[in-house]
């Protein structure tokens, strides 16, 4: 992969954003992708990985220019608060391993002036690496999460060292590593994974303290995946997974040579838990967009269903509705003040609010569940039993499914078939238990946005307030 992206790098004179088909030949590179116990050779042609790769290409055709210099514009950090936001919508709107790439590459950004005031030739490493990514149009996937063992135990305590990342070997041209990361969503299509430690290490536990960027196909890298693309020979009825899927990956790292150029941080504990804490932010931002936009086609399946059944005048219907509304609204909210009260890097960089951000995301991930189960509620058992476009196809069963499936003569057997799949195949099939655990996970979990809303909260302010609420500001 990354000599056939060179040679166009050579070809174009420098930096260059390249196309969907060129995307999907830079996949042919050697790399080792697992699904079901099966090495998968060919990611394009492999029917349960094809939609995410066409997905990820889209996403380069929506950008490609030819134009010699040019970069994904999406890319560019932010300079300004109209920026951050335009980035905010525009990369929601793409796939997802724009969207990860789009994290890690702010990750970056925000790290290197922190890292930069102790350690300027790391910041100097981190940009290099930014420039490499953004010259070669490469996407990245974000490795953070460990396997970790035994919960309760620090990294340095653990049985198996290897239960978190760490460098094995020290040499003059580069660092090995050993571990793995879980969980990493788009590591099979990507070309970098992004290596950070998962939380802060303490003094003894330098080894553990890398950070680094890995190609997907470093001799000693494995990915082995697992994905919600529907399996079924006739998706019509998955109208939104059909089109929109992306595998998670177990990704091994067996003694993986790093070379120094590569490598972002190495054993400084003190600052082992920058990365985290940055690409958490830009992680919860996205996260936060992604849900203000599927909080509102929550209501709208919601008002659109309870319509076709003919029950949208029901009271406990519109007051499930307007609950959804809040839940909508709030998210909404929360994105838009963590935008508005943006702050800015030494590098004159944007970037979003730690408060309102991990606010909103721990609000629309707790609150998520509640509002499926209204979304189910108010539907009714056609989400899981409404027959498929085949069987209304089928001339022998066509009649019945229409006679049965219609509510009034406005209400076509289609129409309301079509919103039933919508809703199973987003709430309540694969891609719905997936979305179950995700929203609870990503981002590090809700305890972790608990503790950093707590972190950035003025609790001297409320107490302030409380202690004149309650007449006692004198008292001692
Ligand atoms: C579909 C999906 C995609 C994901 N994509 C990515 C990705 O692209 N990159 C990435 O790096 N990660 C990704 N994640 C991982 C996600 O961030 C983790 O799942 C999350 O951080 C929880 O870690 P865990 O799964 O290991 O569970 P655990 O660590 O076992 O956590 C389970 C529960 O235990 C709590 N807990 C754990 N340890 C402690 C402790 N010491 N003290 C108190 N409570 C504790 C947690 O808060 C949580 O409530 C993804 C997860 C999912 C489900």
């Amino acid at each position: 992969m990354q000599k056939f992206l060179l040679r166009l790098v050579a070809a174009r004179g420098g930096f260059f954003v390249i196309t969907g088909e060129q995307y999907k030949r830079s996949l042919d590179d050697g790399r080792r992708i697992f699904l079901e116990g099966k090495r998968i050779t060919d990611l394009c042609t492999e029917p349960t990985f094809a939609a995410a790769v066409d997905w990820t290409a889209r996403g380069y055709d929506r950008f490609y220019d030819s134009t010699p210099g040019a970069t994904n514009p999406l890319m560019e950090a932010p300079a300004s608060r109209e920026e951050l936001n335009e980035r905010a919508t525009d990369v929601r709107d793409t796939d997802m391993l724009t969207n990860t790439t789009y994290q890690s590459l702010m990750t970056l950004v925000t790290v290197a002036p922190t890292l930069g005031r102790h350690h300027p030739e790391l910041a100097e490493r981190i940009h290099e690496y930014r420039r490499t990514c953004l010259a070669e149009d490469l996407r990245i996937a974000e490795c953070i999460t460990d396997a970790k063992g035994d919960r309760s135990l620090s990294p340095g305590k653990q049985s198996d060292p290897d239960s978190y990342v760490h460098v094995v070997e020290r040499r003059k041209d580069g660092v090995v590593i050993r571990g793995a990361k879980l969980h990493i969503t788009g590591a099979a299509l990507a070309h970098e994974l992004m290596v950070l430690p998962t939380k802060r290490m303490s003094p003894g536990e330098e080894d553990y303290a890398i950070a680094c960027g890995v190609a997907v196909n470093t001799p000693g890298v494995r990915v082995i995946n697992t994905t919600y693309a529907p399996r079924s020979e006739d998706d019509r009825h998955f109208p939104i997974t059909r089109i929109e899927n992306m595998p998670d990956g177990f990704v091994i790292f067996d003694d993986v040579f790093v070379p120094n150029e590569r490598v972002f941080m190495d054993g400084l504990v003190e600052h082992s838990a920058t990365f985290a804490h940055s690409l958490g932010l830009w992680e919860r931002l996205g996260g936060t967009a992604l849900m203000a936009d599927e909080a509102d086609l929550l209501v709208g399946l919601a008002q659109l269903i309870a319509e076709a059944n003919g029950l949208s005048r029901v009271e406990h219907v519109r007051e499930k509705i307007s609950e959804l509304i809040v839940y909508a609204t709030l998210i909404r909210a929360g994105l838009e003040a963590a935008i508005l009260h943006a702050h800015t890097t030494d590098d004159g960089f944007l970037f979003p609010d730690e408060l309102y951000t991990n606010a909103a995301k721990f609000h629309g991930a707790s609150q998520y569940n509640t509002m499926v189960r209204h979304l189910h509620d108010i539907a009714g058992g056609g989400v899981l039993t409404a027959p498929t476009i085949a069987d209304l196809e089928n001339p022998e069963l066509a009649p019945f499914v229409e006679k049965y499936m219609r509510t009034s003569p406005d209400v076509s057997a289609e129409y309301r078939m079509r919103l039933f799949h919508a809703i199973r195949d987003l709430t309540a099939d694969a891609f719905g238990g997936w979305h179950f655990v995700t929203n609870l996970q990503s981002g590090g979990g809700l305890y972790a946005q608990r503790l950093v809303t707590r972190k950035h909260y003025d609790m001297e302010r409320a107490k302030k307030i409380a202690k004149h609420a309650a007449g006692v500001d004198q008292v001692g």
